[in-house]
């Protein structure tokens, strides 16, 4: 996957890209980023990216030319590897709180795309020209205010390249992960089995995997219902599971 990422400040991006799981993917040719400064496409002496808003109010927006001819580049440089490449498919993504929240679901669309770029917004965000005619998709990554998009765009690239096959270790370490299935993914432990009198359940150490699953289930369902019962309304679940919600709560009302 190429990802191309237009920012302000781009060595916010050196530091997550250089460790652990993503650095892998990058040296591995997974995955290849390349980040562009958005100030390298002013065109004026004193290479001015933003100005006061129209109309009054405070902050500075970020003005629109050196962001449409920084996507242009982006754009001849993908048609110049590849020159079969349609860059009008390229989603280009703007990094803003109005944008529609950010989940595990979008994660796994994007991260079957080949290509994407990435806008990040920063100071009192960007011109409206650049949403309403460049951006094919605005995305937020929770209802609060950031100083920039650089943050969530990081974010999202970190949940969108561990999907990408070959990136983890194990392809299996995906499957059966909170928000698969609206369900917040069972308690793990691992060695010691005891510690300061804490231990671990002893079903995970019986062998019997049948039981286990069980366990697994009631227990990501028992999970779920505690902290995001909003998830479990929209689980897929059988009829012996809905009994179990059933009997927790009759054990609860009965407390
Ligand atoms: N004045 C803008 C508003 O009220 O909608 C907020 C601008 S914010 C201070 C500056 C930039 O940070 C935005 O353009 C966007 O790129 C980024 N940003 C801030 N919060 C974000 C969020 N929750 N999700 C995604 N991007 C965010």
């Amino acid at each position: 996957m190429n990802i191309s990422i237009l920012s302000l400040f781009p060595s916010m991006f050196f530091s997550p890209m250089s460790e652990s799981i993503l650095k892998r993917a990058i040296d591995k040719k997974i995955l290849n980023v390349d980040i562009f400064n958005i100030r390298d496409y002013a065109k004026d002496r004193h290479k001015m990216v933003d100005d006061a808003p129209y109309g009054g109010g405070p902050g500075m927006i970020m003005k629109p030319e050196p962001i449409f001819d920084c996507v242009e580049d982006v754009k001849k440089q993908y048609k110049s590897t590849n020159p079969s490449i349609n860059t009008n498919e390229i989603p280009i993504i703007l990094l803003s709180p109005q944008g529609k929240p950010f989940n595990q679901s979008i994660a796994l669309d994007l991260a079957t795309k080949s290509n994407l770029i990435f806008i990040c917004g920063h100071y009192g965000g960007i011109d409206a020209r650049v949403e309403e005619n460049l951006v094919t998709e605005s995305i937020s990554i929770g209802d609060y205010i950031l100083t920039g998009g650089e943050l969530p765009a990081m974010i999202i690239i970190d949940a969108i390249s561990r999907l990408i096959p070959g990136v983890l270790g194990d392809e299996s370490s995906t499957m059966n992960e909170t928000f698969e299935n609206n369900l917040l993914e069972s308690p793990s432990y691992t060695r010691p089995h005891e510690y300061r009198g804490f231990s671990v359940p002893e079903v995970l150490r019986s062998g019997n995997h049948k039981e286990i699953q069980t366990w697994k289930k009631q227990e990501s369902i028992k999970r779920t219902k505690k902290n995001r019962p909003d998830l479990l309304e929209k689980a897929q679940l059988s009829s012996k599971e809905l009994t179990f919600i059933k009997s927790i709560d009759n054990n609860h009302n009965s407390l």
